[in-house]
């Protein structure tokens, strides 16, 4: 069950090449009987949805011409942490260290004029009649973009960003988007400030990699492009928009050219979200399109808010930052996860091998300082499967004594969209599940049966008929 960071049972995955390409990797999906092909014609509102849910983590989904659109839409091509290690060519323990390593090293783009996306223009723009877009859960405002890459320039500097927003079609022309305080608003209010609109793109459909990359945690200022060219160990071909100085990824299917409005805002919301519960309708910001741009027969991808897809894609970058931070500090740390029950943001898992008592508690610490939505976090010893849900529990449930063992922190940042903080405000959590230093051995010993793990079932079971078997009277 255990997880081995040092071991080294590589190559025999097909690849060990980053994917580089969206459709070599749905192709790649479809021979290993990992893609489904919904009926044609599905139904946009919900149905898609409740489709593409189904197979959530297990099968990504292709949909021809749904709700009679003339564009197919794909979903889930990301829902499974073992496919992005797969997509980047590594085994699954590397997928940290190495999503970290690209994150330390970006490559810096290149620039093409020959682009697949701009082999369509519309200059004249009816997003409704144009894309595809999908209703998802029930009380959603409506049709959403939930999956466009919304790149945008530092106005002063020329820096590139990328970020994933959740995006209402709100018209013919009109996109509500929601910006939290991070990159893309840092840019908004400089061009705000100058009283000028913010050009942007919105990009849909790219290759794993890229997708992977827009959620980097870095500062600001740092393009995330170049990340991902660093994750395709060749840099990423770009190609600058017809109505702005934005470069966007050449190889995408679909480009929506716009600018988000200075000073100009309008209702957007409800829209379900990553922990299970619906983002609230308010004033937010908005894009008017000014064109579309896309491949002659595009793919237009979705996400599904709430699946499983949203919440790896933003748990694996996060899982990458937090353990470079705690191995700074703790060299005994081994591995950390975001686990699925705790919507990859909330719960943190940690497993280390303990050097001296009292460490696992200051590595709780590490973990609140390393990410603001980190609110439990379980330290297990290196034994512990971290990716186990059971495996954690039992180590809790065995390892841990709640007056020796527990932290708490009241009034801390959290995160906002948790129901139960106040606005972000509220406490965390931290458990020491690691077995004392100064126990004796057999006291914390597990159980094992010897050979367990190597039993061929194939040699060893040979019937299910016992009364075969069974000696007669
Ligand atoms: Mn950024």
């Amino acid at each position: 069950m255990q997880r081995d960071d040092t071991s080294s049972t590589t190559a025999t995955q097909p690849g060990n090449r980053p994917v580089r390409d969206l459709r070599a990797w749905l192709d790649r999906l479809s021979e290993t009987q990992r893609l489904a092909v919904a009926r044609p014609g599905v139904d946009l509102t919900f149905e898609l949805a409740a489709i593409a849910k189904r197979l959530d983590g297990q099968r990504a989904t292709y949909f021809p011409k749904p709700g009679g659109h003339s564009v197919d839409v794909i979903s889930g091509l990301l829902s499974h942490r073992d496919w992005m290690a797969e997509a980047m060519g590594v085994e699954p323990s590397e997928l940290l260290t190495h999503f970290q390593e690209a994150v330390r090293t970006p490559l810096p783009c290149r620039e093409t004029t020959s682009a697949p996306v701009q082999e369509i223009v519309h200059r004249e723009v009816d997003l409704t009649r144009i894309l595809p877009s999908p209703t998802h859960n029930e009380f959603d405002s409506g049709p959403y973009v939930t999956a466009g890459l919304m790149i945008s320039r530092n106005p002063r500097t020329g820096v590139q960003n990328v970020a994933i927003h959740r995006l209402q079609v709100s018209g013919k022309d009109r996109l509500g988007a929601l910006l939290l305080p991070r990159h893309t608003l840092a840019y908004q209010q400089m061009a705000e400030d100058e009283g000028h609109d913010l050009p942007v793109a919105i990009v849909i459909g790219v290759d794993p990699l890229t997708l992977l990359a827009s959620q980097a945690i870095v500062p600001v200022d740092t393009d995330e492009l170049e990340i991902a060219g660093a994750l395709h160990g060749q840099p990423l071909d770009v190609v600058k928009c017809l109505t702005s100085d934005i470069r966007v990824p050449a190889g995408a299917e679909i480009v929506i050219e716009g600018r988000l409005l200075a000073r100009e805002r309008a209702l957007e919301g409800p829209f379900g979200e990553f922990p299970q519960y619906y983002g609230e309708r308010g004033e937010r910001h908005v894009v008017v399109v000014d064109a579309i741009t896309h491949r002659a027969s595009p793919l237009f991808h979705t996400i599904v808010g709430g699946g499983l897809e949203h919440l790896v894609l933003g748990g694996i970058p996060r899982e990458a930052t937090i353990l470079e931070s705690l191995q700074r500090s703790f060299p005994g740390v081994r591995d950390v996860h975001l686990a699925p029950g705790g919507v990859c943001r909330y719960h943190l898992y940690v497993r280390m091998r303990k050097r001296v008592e009292g460490e696992a508690k200051n590595v709780i610490f590490g973990a609140f300082a390393a990410h603001y939505d980190v609110k439990h976090v379980v330290v297990v010893d290196e034994d512990v499967d971290i990716y186990d849900p059971a495996e954690v529990e039992w180590a809790v449930a065995t390892r841990f004594q709640a007056d020796r063992d527990l932290v708490v922190v009241g009034q801390s940042l959290g995160s906002r969209l948790d129901p139960s903080t106040a606005d972000g405000l509220g406490s965390k959590m931290g458990l020491d599940a690691t077995r004392p230093l100064a126990a004796p051995e057999m006291k914390f010993h597990r159980i094992r049966v010897p050979g367990e793990a190597d039993v061929d079932l194939e040699q060893a079971i040979v019937s299910h008929q016992w009364r075969k078997f069974h000696a007669r009277d």
